[in-house]
Order: C-alpha cells, then structure tokens, then sequence
C-alpha cells in the first residue's frame, strides 16, 4: 500500500505513519496507491484527498468561509 499525502508535494506515507488501512470519511479500504490528505481543522484522520474535499464542505463550512474571508482583502491584482 502506498499512500501518497496530498500537498504541495507528493510525500509517500508508510503504513506505519497512515497507522489507518481505511478511510475516516466513507470507511472504503485504500488502494495500491490513493491520493490522501487530513483534515485542516479536526482530527477525523486520514482520507482520500476527495473525501476530505466532501467532509471539509460538510463539516466546516464556517470554518472554510472564515479562511476565505481571511484573503478577501487582499486584491490579487494591482491594477483591478
Ligand atoms: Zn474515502
Ligand atoms: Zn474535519
């Protein structure tokens, strides 16, 4: 099994840093290789990278906006 951690690089994970052989969010067995990630604002666990996307929308939605709202100010273009 080899899990690969979702984030600006790809970091294979073993088993023994996973310390899970399924997913927190719809419990399927991972792969041979599957794309995971963890939740930014609990401690449900691992997931596949798609998962967390779903959990994260339906659990911490308040949590998401605050994020955004938190880059809000910023204008990303100068001359707009
Ligand atoms: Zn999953
Ligand atoms: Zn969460």
């Amino acid at each position: 099994m080899t899990l690969l951690w979702r984030d600006s690089w790809l970091k294979p994970l073993s088993d023994f840093d996973v310390g899970a052989e399924k997913c927190s969010y719809c419990k399927k067995a991972f792969g041979k290789i599957d794309f995971v990630t963890a939740c930014d604002f609990c401690e449900i666990g691992i997931m596949h990278d798609s998962c967390a996307n779903k959990h994260i929308i339906a659990s911490h939605k308040k949590e998401l906006q605050r994020k955004i709202d938190a880059h809000k100010d910023k204008p990303l273009h100068d001359y707009q």
